[in-house]
């Protein structure tokens, strides 16, 4: 079902195989089972015959959020993507059609076959997208579906390097039905790993969180960079001793070298000695997530995210044509899922825009041959948050604020909101920086400076700049109460 080879390939031969279980998984499952398939590739005119190996791909027509989201018109829109056998056809899916007849009610290979074929395609799981502006889009897992996650999730600490004997984990992402939460959960589990998941501010407290670091002695934690970052602080303002932290692994939210050092500095305040400080990504809709793997200098060397041939197709397009680029050049990323069941996608825009690509050489850090990503990625579309968005009239991109503000040493948190001058609906927009400065910080200096680069690199202008206690930025952010903390704030979408 998957390689157990997946990371010593060479791309030939993954491209080959890639070719091969497309076709199949084309032919056999997606175009029989996939009522959003089904008419796609009729409406295209197309068949599986048409794609018989990696070549062919770029013939099957994106598939966009658009196409998979429920609206309030058709809520029920995510599960024309699940494959559904007919059941009064079941049998035929396993290839033992004609033999039915005789074989009812017998065993095949020691199961009924009813349950073989409800492993395969009855979704038992499912997680879903965060869903803050447009409804939630689940994706399902069939019983088959959880041997591939399981896999996917035992690479994630084995890439990472943890140790069964030495390492104590903490899990401070929140109890939801989110990938990152659960796919922790399952690497634990499948490198019998020592994990503790508080389940995050919100369920046990940051307070208790953060006495639980040290008194455990953890020496890896995992979460969501901003909350980290939050909960980092707070200890090294308490002064607690974290010198036995070794690594932390980020998810679910961009990360730039900056938030990188000044994580690691946070660390190295409570005696941690060189931390290894990781990204990883992941997505609803690919089920999995993919991670970097350790280096000499974590901050500035990235080794990239290490990608699953044998669950995944991925590919870096152009955003305007949608033609593939070169190896190693920039573009928006695709995801085609590779013989799974359940929620099936193909060729599936993610709007993440990554500089740099996708590379084939070994990885020079683990010299694992599969597929890695750059890390530097950004958003290309508004996909239900804020990040594009129109201020007087000019098309700003507010993921800029996030390298700019790591940058800021004296930065402790901020906050942007965008709101109208005066508060009169149809005033001029205003942008308001929320600021919590570092101790001894000089507020003019630091505000001077943003303002300048701002300008520079963003082409718009910061109106107001408000400076804030910890305690009161921290209240507008929301960190202890939401799963991602209110970085960027639209009073305007607000009525
Ligand atoms: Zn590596």
């Amino acid at each position: 079902m998957y390689w157990t080879d997946w990371d010593r390939i060479s791309e030939d031969e993954a491209r080959h195989r890639q070719g091969r279980v497309l076709h199949d998984f084309l032919k056999n499952q997606v175009l029989k089972y996939s009522p959003f398939y089904i008419e796609l590739f009729k409406r295209a005119g197309l068949s599986a015959d048409n794609i018989k190996s990696l070549d062919d791909l770029h013939k099957i027509p994106f598939t966009t959020k658009a196409d998979i989201a429920p609206t309030a018109e058709d809520p029920a829109k995510p599960r024309k993507l699940v494959l559904q056998p007919d059941p009064d056809k079941y049998a035929s899916t396993i290839g033992i059609g004609k033999k039915l007849g005789l074989m009812k009610n017998k065993l095949v290979q020691g199961r009924e076959l009813r349950d073989q074929v409800l492993d395969e395609y009855l979704p038992i799981f499912f997680i879903s997208t965060t869903g803050r502006t447009a409804l939630p889009t689940p994706f399902m897992y069939t019983t088959r579906d959880l041997q591939l996650f399981n896999e996917a999730a035992r690479r994630l600490l084995t890439i990472i390097g943890a140790k069964r004997d030495k390492d104590f984990i903490i899990s401070i992402f929140p109890y939801a039905p989110h990938l990152a939460f659960w796919i922790v959960y399952q690497a634990g589990i499948m490198n019998g790993c020592q994990m503790f998941h508080t389940g995050g501010g919100r369920v046990l407290g940051t307070e208790k969180i953060m006495k639980m670091i040290e008194s455990f002695k953890a020496t890896i934690v995992v979460g969501i960079p901003g909350y980290v970052y939050h909960l980092l602080t707070l200890a090294a303002e308490q002064k607690l001793d974290y010198s036995h932290v070794r690594m932390i692994v980020l998810g679910a939210e961009r990360v730039t070298p900056g938030y990188k050092k000044r994580i690691a500095e946070l660390l190295e305040s409570m005696g941690a000695k060189n931390p290894i400080i990781l990204s990883t990504l992941g997505f609803t809709e690919a089920r999995v997530a993919w991670t970097e793997c350790p280096t000499e200098n974590s901050i500035e060397q990235s080794t990239g995210y290490h990608l699953y041939p044998d669950l995944e197709i991925f590919e870096v397009i152009d955003p305007e044509t949608g033609k593939p680029v070169g190896k190693g050049e920039s573009g928006e990323l695709a995801y085609t899922c590779l013989d799974w069941r359940g929620s099936v996608v193909l060729r599936y825009r993610t709007g993440d825009y990554i500089r740099g690509g996708i590379t084939r050489e070994p990885c020079p850090s683990c010299g694992r041959t599969c597929p890695r990503m750059s890390c530097d990625i950004t958003r290309l579309c508004d996909k239900g948050e804020l990040q594009l968005t129109k201020v007087k009239g000019t098309l700003v991109d507010f993921n800029e604020f996030f390298p700019i503000m790591s940058d800021q040493k004296e930065v402790r948190e901020w906050q942007i909101e965008i709101g109208k001058r005066h508060g009169d609906e149809h005033g001029l927009d205003e942008i308001t920086l929320n600021l919590s400065l570092k101790e001894g910080a000089d507020g003019e200096a630091v505000v001077n400076q943003i303002d300048k680069v701002v300008k520079e690199r963003m082409e718009v202008s910061i109106e107001k700049f408000n400076l804030l206690s910890p305690a009161e930025i921290s209240s507008l952010l929301e960190i202890e109460v939401r799963p991602k903390e209110l970085r960027i704030k639209d009073k305007r979408k607000e009525k």
